[in-house]
């Protein structure tokens, strides 16, 4: 159950009633407004109290993410807007090698119409043998180029103990698939006063995937971008399964904007190209795509990044569906 509250108003009165009745609440500053999460509904639907400004009953699970009372959230990073009419596309290398690679890699991508600038400096690796990126020096370097070509930045945050030394450089803070079940670094991020990126786990229900969101939003931070970026089935010709149709159904359960990432799910680069605009098609707000400028030489996923060329096709035929749906990019 959610109580909207009054603005301004004085609501111990309520919390005493909610705590009359045995129910759990929370307290969340969201989206300008302060809400009162309590539950379970039994106990606290029939709460009456002058601070309240709504009452609203949401039947789904994830209470805060629910679009049952909010129709439309659009995230800010670093001006750009997430979730409007307009598609947003990040663009970079899965993994920050070096200054020269960035800022090459950066300027083609701004050139070829990208919005912001992907690069894990801390990377989820299955193998600990594979390259685990470069740490602390690949968020400065991400960061000088970042300032340098005029591109806000997302990277992955992978460790509680790294959350404020992440905060510090990123414009937007990644949650990746491995850690999209990590609850403990879910409500870390909803401290940080940062937009969140976050990858649907490849075990997860979409349901699963939204309530993980909603410990975000719980810590009062709202400004979440939801990714598809592939599940597990039994079909091995590419690396995950897109789930266009998981992608789709989140879009009519919640208000936060989705994102698409064609190049994990590919696992090869010659459909990145087909899965980017299917998710453009299906009704993406923001693209995230792996670019090299030499891809056969990346350290980490070099069979799915895109070399330059391959990106300004892209772009190209994204723009022309994105147009034909009524958005642009
Ligand atoms: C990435 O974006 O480089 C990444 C590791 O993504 P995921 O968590 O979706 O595998
Ligand atoms: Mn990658």
């Amino acid at each position: 159950m959610l109580f909207i509250l009054k603005e301004g108003s004085q609501y111990s009165s309520l919390i005493e009633k909610i705590r009359d009745s045995s129910a759990s609440y929370r307290v969340v500053d969201i989206y300008g407004l302060k809400l009162v999460v309590a539950w379970p509904d039994s106990l606290v639907e029939k709460i009456e109290d002058q601070s309240i400004k709504v009452k609203i009953k949401v039947k789904r699970p994830y209470q805060l993410a629910s679009n049952e009372w909010r129709d439309k959230t659009i995230v800010n990073v670093g001006g750009i807007e997430v979730g409007g009419r307009g598609i947003v596309v990040a663009a970079g290398p899965c993994a920050v090698e070096d200054e020269e690679q960035m800022m090459e890699i950066a300027k083609a991508v701004k050139g070829a119409g990208a919005h912001m600038l992907r690069g894990g400096a801390f990377k989820p690796r299955t193998n600990p043998y594979s390259f685990q990126g470069l740490g602390e020096e690949g968020l400065k370097i991400l960061k000088r180029v970042s300032d340098s070509v005029g591109l806000p930045i997302v990277t992955e945050l992978m460790d509680v103990r790294n959350a404020g030394l992440i905060a510090r450089y990123a414009d937007m803070i990644q949650i990746g698939a491995r850690n999209a079940q990590n609850y403990t670094l879910l409500r870390e991020a909803g401290k940080l006063n940062k937009p969140i990126l976050f990858k649907r786990g490849f075990g997860m229900t979409v349901e699963e995937w939204i309530l993980s969101a909603e410990y975000i939003l719980l810590e009062g931070n709202g400004n979440i971008v939801l990714c598809e970026r592939g599940i597990r089935t039994f079909e091995k010709s590419t690396r995950f399964t897109l789930d266009i149709a998981g992608f789709a159904v989140a879009k009519t359960l919640t208000h936060l904007p989705i994102a698409l990432d064609p190049s994990h799910p590919a696992g090869r680069r010659d459909i990145v190209e087909p899965l980017a605009l299917a998710g453009i098609a299906a009704g993406a707000d923001m693209l995230i795509i792996e670019v090299h400028t030499n891809p056969e030489k990346a350290l980490s996923d070099s069979e799915q990044q895109l070399n330059i060329e391959q990106f300004e096709n892209l772009m190209k035929k994204a723009k022309a569906i994105a147009k034909a749906i009524g958005r642009y990019i």
